[in-house]
């Protein structure tokens, strides 16, 4: 294991975007190079020997970790977007916000079926955008092995709406 400690990287930005939200802001440790090297391993960790093909990495600070991650794993990378980012063909999948519904597309011939995928993101909150992410991936027919986030905001209970066996985070709060 890493001597580094990884939470002594994030900082705490009160009421950003707004009010009443503790944003929880990894640009420190983006620019630490020990300390970027001992996350996406730490990441990594528990699933160097899952036969991993792909790492789907979701907008934005998710493609931030996709791709070392799909590095250190031997993977490809798929990135999932906002709607409307896309340039090729896409599927998606719409999943509600506290107000409204927000959507999540992917190229059609960015997973294949049966391939074994690692969801990946900065950060598990609420868990809406990576259970969406996780579907767009199962409706590709691709097999989801986990979810692997740096940082768990554990009081919110997001890791209930992921209906996958290995959900792996780094950090808790
Ligand atoms: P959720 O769908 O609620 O799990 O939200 C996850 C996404 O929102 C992640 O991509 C995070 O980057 C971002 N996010 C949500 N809450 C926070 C927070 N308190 N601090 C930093 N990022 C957050």
């Amino acid at each position: 294991m890493s001597s580094v400690d990884l939470r002594s990287f994030i900082r705490d930005v009160p009421d950003f975007p707004k009010p009443g939200i503790l944003f929880r802001d990894i640009t420190p440790l983006l620019s630490d190079p020990d300390a970027l090297q001992a996350a996406v391993r730490a990441v990594a960790a528990p699933f160097r020997d899952a036969g991993i093909e792909r790492v789907m990495g979701i907008e934005s600070r998710g493609f931030i970790f996709g791709a070392p991650l799909a590095l250190e794993l031997g993977a490809g990378l798929t990135i999932v977007r906002k709607q409307g980012k896309l340039p090729f063909e896409t599927t998606s999948v719409t999943y509600d916000l506290e107000y409204g519904t927000d959507t999540v597309e992917m190229h059609v011939d960015a997973v294949k079926q049966g391939q074994k995928v690692l969801l990946a993101d900065d950060l598990i909150a609420t868990g809406g955008t990576a259970a969406a992410a996780v579907k767009l991936a199962r409706q590709a027919g691709a097999d989801v092995v986990g979810c692997a986030f740096l940082i768990e905001l554990a009081a919110l209970g997001g890791r209930k709406l992921l209906d996958v066996d290995r959900i792996h985070t780094v950090i808790e709060y």
